[in-house]
């Protein structure tokens, strides 16, 4: 079964062939692939797991109806069906030849520069559209080869379908749960509380210390990941901010990483903040300055191993496995070695809930 997201180019079957491997994700693996005919580069997205398979459903059901110059573009998709019955899910996808700017900042030490990634990122064009990305990071936004930048993995991503009791509802197309990378992710989502655009704008504030730093967010914290999720869920604290911010950075920052949802900031009000515009800030009261949101209790569900898990699977930090089962998978069965290992950057994964 073939099928076509707005597209470039689509790719005919047999009429292409796949490459080496350009990178991996929860859901699976990325190659270069070529059109025959053309010679056009493109990419395949390939599903492993069933969860992976979900999560590349999702991403071409929300790309099918976006067409942003911001956002990467899905030229196509193949589904076949193994002897076994096993599906096999390729989508494929516009090539970006810069790699992500998680490369670059690490690449460049994080000497980015995040006014213009974050004007051109497209996330004002998503949340126009109704979609909450959902896993904002460097490892997300795109670089074409003349420096253009797209917002690419929808995986996790929901659209926006209504407003219930004066919250928005969400929807995602295959996923049903809630998914992203841990430590970019909005604290009342880690308590499991529910999804809106303002979840998007706390990632973008951690995305912006990457870029800043070239280091995630709260790197160099406490080590225990278990720890580390409670602080970023129920404390007041928040991630350390670049020493070299201006005033104006700074306050940036402040906007997208308050803890309260309903009084982050929007992405239109981020756009036109002195940061991004270049206008000087006004001076605003002091007092205002550590403000931060009373803290809450996790939710008591949210630690429930009620996911089948055997305790003997290894722990495979590049799967695309929901959020309780890799929280309970650590404390369970990961030596203290694993642990140090599991905290450094590259190893922190999306998580997916399906
Ligand atoms: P996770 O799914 O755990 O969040 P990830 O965000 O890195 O991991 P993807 O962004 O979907 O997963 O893809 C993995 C890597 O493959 C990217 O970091 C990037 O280096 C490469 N990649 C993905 N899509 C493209 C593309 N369209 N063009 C070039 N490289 C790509």
């Amino acid at each position: 079964m073939a099928g076509q997201c707005k597209c470039l180019f689509s790719p005919r079957p047999n009429e292409w062939v796949k490459g080496k491997i350009i990178g991996s994700g929860s859901f699976g693996a990325v190659h270069l692939a070529m059109d025959k005919a053309t010679g056009s580069l493109f990419v395949i997205k390939s599903a492993e797991t069933e969860a992976g398979l979900l999560s590349l459903e999702n991403e071409s059901e929300i790309l099918e109806d976006l067409d942003s110059p911001f956002i990467v573009k899905c030229i196509g998709k193949h589904v076949s069906r193994e002897a076994n019955g096993e599906r096999n899910y390729n989508l494929f996808m516009e090539y970006m030849a810069g790699g992500s700017l998680a490369d670059v900042a690490e690449k460049f030490g994080g000497a980015l520069d995040e006014k213009i990634m974050l004007e051109k990122m497209g996330l004002k064009y998503l949340h126009k559209n109704g979609i909450v990305h959902s896993d904002l990071k460097c490892r997300n936004v795109l670089l074409g080869s003349l420096g253009n930048i797209k917002l690419a993995d929808f995986g996790c991503a929901k659209r926006l379908i209504g407003l219930k009791n004066n919250k928005v509802t969400l929807q995602s197309c295959t996923c049903r749960g809630i998914g992203g990378t841990p430590l970019w992710m909005a604290p009342e989502v880690l308590r499991n509380e529910g999804l809106d655009f303002s979840a998007d704008i706390w990632s973008l504030g951690c995305t912006v210390i990457e870029m800043a730093t070239g280091r995630p967010p709260w790197d160099g914290d406490i080590l225990n990941p278990m720890a580390k999720f409670f602080k970023i869920a129920c404390s007041n604290e928040l991630p350390e901010f670049p020493a070299h911010f201006s005033q104006e950075g700074l306050d940036f920052l402040k906007k997208c990483l308050e803890r309260n949802p309903g009084k982050r900031c929007t992405v239109e009000k981020l756009l036109d903040h002195p940061f991004i515009s270049g206008k000087k800030l006004k001076t605003t009261d002091s007092k205002d300055q550590g403000a931060h949101s009373p803290a809450s209790v996790l939710d008591s569900g949210m630690y429930e191993n009620d996911w089948d898990n055997s305790p003997g699977d290894p722990v495979d930090c590049n799967r695309g496995i929901p959020f309780l089962t890799r929280f309970c998978h650590f404390e369970n069965n990961v030596s203290q070695n694993d642990r140090t290992n599991a905290e450094t950057s590259d190893k922190w994964i999306t998580v997916r809930a399906s």
